[in-house]
């Protein structure tokens, strides 16, 4: 009888555990596409935040891909 229970019992810790398993999808693998923000007249800094300071002086921001900026040469700024 205990022997009995005892079996159903590790047969149901499997089952949890395998549906658990198979239920988590590692999304992190998905790459993201990520932007940055530019002033073409004010150096070669990509800024992660809009309203960063390095890019308060600047009259013309730009939209553009985190890769489009690696690509022309854009830095990060430190300050965001
Ligand atoms: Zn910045």
């Amino acid at each position: 009888m205990n022997t009995l229970k005892k079996t159903a019992l590790i047969f149901m810790a499997t089952i949890s555990i395998s549906g658990g398993a198979s239920t988590i999808v590692p999304t992190s693998s998905m790459a993201k596409t990520r932007y940055v923000y530019i002033a073409p007249k004010h150096g070669k800094k990509y800024h992660l935040a809009k309203n960063c300071r390095g890019l308060r002086r600047a009259k013309k921001i730009q939209k553009k891909t985190l890769k489009w900026a690696k690509k022309h040469g854009y830095k990060m700024c430190r300050l965001g």
